[in-house]
């Protein structure tokens, strides 16, 4: 039996894996298998893959091959960055207690390991948001102090869309780092949690100002459980490992590393990255044309950035304000999961707030974060996130899905 063809419009949690990159993999899981710590002939053509890899990636965000860590992805990505220099920070407490800055809205991976970081002893500062979840440039430089180690801000959202001020935040940072002397012994580091980035947002790290940037190959099309930590050349030494054992990685993550499928990644990201313009343009008008016409419901709204307010903005790719595959909204006095299971029965996959908090119904911290309190529309939270192969017919389809299910459960509610 061929399966339902389906509807997919969660490329926020996962995207497919493009066929160009699973052909790049393959001839890494049979013929070229060697272990690329290995000394021989099978060794070093491994490792010449993986070094292929490697320089692929650096060209594309502009930085030094030596500068990329390979990890397992986001998460881990994440976890390097903000505990590797964390625990490091822990056992240098001349400063004082080591101090954090982040975001209420950051993903869970990151969030997570400031809780832990919390537990171990670490002061963090959590950063306000507005209604459409931009972090003040101001609020920042006013949460700097002499004890500040990291900042990490997310780049986009995975839930609202928001595309964070970036360079402004890095040049706060910066100025800050050179009013405070030492420059080089004792600057803040900022991470950014690129995750959702790839494909509609600049990710050249010298323009940008970042010095650690962490991204994950299953959002742009290659194989899940591979991902990358960009680590500026300075700050190596700032990391501790999270995994310890043979020292690949340039002992920051021990292992034999997933060579086939970081091959796979490479792949994916070049293509993901090329003729990115015309891309973003296509999915920007799909995003417009579908919220323009979900919003003629009765009781939806938009959650995030406006898209329509910032299109002046917008049309300058440098100023994208929200990610052009990002449609986050909220239906009033309706479930969002019940919303989702609905539309799933019909072939369309949607998500709700988040993916990543593993089937919780517990209300998005995001939604929270920019003031959707009141219980009948931060219930209601759906979100529908457009890729490559979104059409404008899918996307009729799931607003007649909508139309359906939205009345249907208002209906069923009211008995
Ligand atoms: C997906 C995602 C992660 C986690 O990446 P994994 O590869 O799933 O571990 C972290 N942050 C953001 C913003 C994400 O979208």
């Amino acid at each position: 039996m061929k399966p339902k063809k389906v509807i997919y419009l969660d490329y926020a949690a996962t995207t497919p894996v493009l066929k160009e990159s699973v052909k790049a993999t393959k001839p890494y899981q049979t013929e070229v298998f060697g272990n690329p710590s290995s000394l021989h002939t099978m060794g070093v053509r491994s490792k010449k893959g993986m070094e292929e890899a490697r320089k692929t990636f650096s060209k594309l965000i502009n930085c030094r091959p030596e500068e990329i860590v390979f990890t397992s992805g986001g998460t881990e990505s994440v976890n390097l960055a903000i505990l590797g220099v964390g625990k490091k920070a822990l056992r240098n407490t001349a400063n004082g207690k080591p101090h954090f800055i982040t975001t209420k809205i950051e993903h869970h991976a990151v969030l997570e390991c400031f809780r832990e970081l919390e537990v171990m002893g670490a002061k963090v500062t959590y950063l306000d948001v507005d209604s459409e979840g931009f972090v003040k440039v101001e609020s920042l430089e006013k949460a700097l102090s002499p004890q500040t180690v990291l900042v990490s801000i997310m780049y986009a959202n995975n839930e609202i869309g928001t595309v964070q001020n970036i360079l402004g935040l890095s040049k706060a940072i910066h100025s800050f780092n050179i009013k405070r002397k030492g420059l080089n012994t004792n600057r803040v580091i900022f991470h950014t949690d690129a995750c959702q980035a790839p494909g509609f947002l600049d990710l050249n790290v010298n323009r940008l100002g970042v010095d650690l940037l962490s991204i994950s190959a299953s959002k742009f099309y290659g194989p899940k459980g591979n991902g990358l930590l960009f680590v500026r050349q300075e700050f190596k030494t700032k990391l501790e490992p999270l995994i310890y054992g043979g020292g690949q990685e340039m002992g920051l993550r021990s292992g034999t590393e997933n060579v086939s499928g970081l091959v796979g990644a490479a792949k994916a990201f070049e293509l993901t990255l090329k003729n990115s313009t015309k891309e973003i343009s296509r999915i920007r008008d799909l995003q417009k044309y579908f919220v323009k016409n979900v919003l003629k419901l009765k009781d939806v709204k938009l959650n995030g950035p406006d898209i329509f307010a910032h299109e002046a903005q917008a049309k300058s790719h440098k100023l994208i304000s929200r990610l052009p595959n990002n449609i986050n909204l909220s239906v009033k006095g309706v479930e969002g999961e019940a919303l989702m299971l609905y539309l799933d029965a019909k072939g369309i996959c949607i998500s709700t707030g988040s993916a990543c908090s593993t089937g919780s119904t517990e209300r998005s911290h995001v939604i929270k974060s920019i003031g959707v309190t009141a219980e009948e529309w931060s219930k209601g939270t759906i979100r529908i996130t457009l890729g490559k192969f979104t059409t404008k017919k899918e996307l009729d389809i799931t607003l007649q899905a909508l139309k359906e299910s939205i009345s249907m459960l208002r209906k069923v509610s009211n008995i």
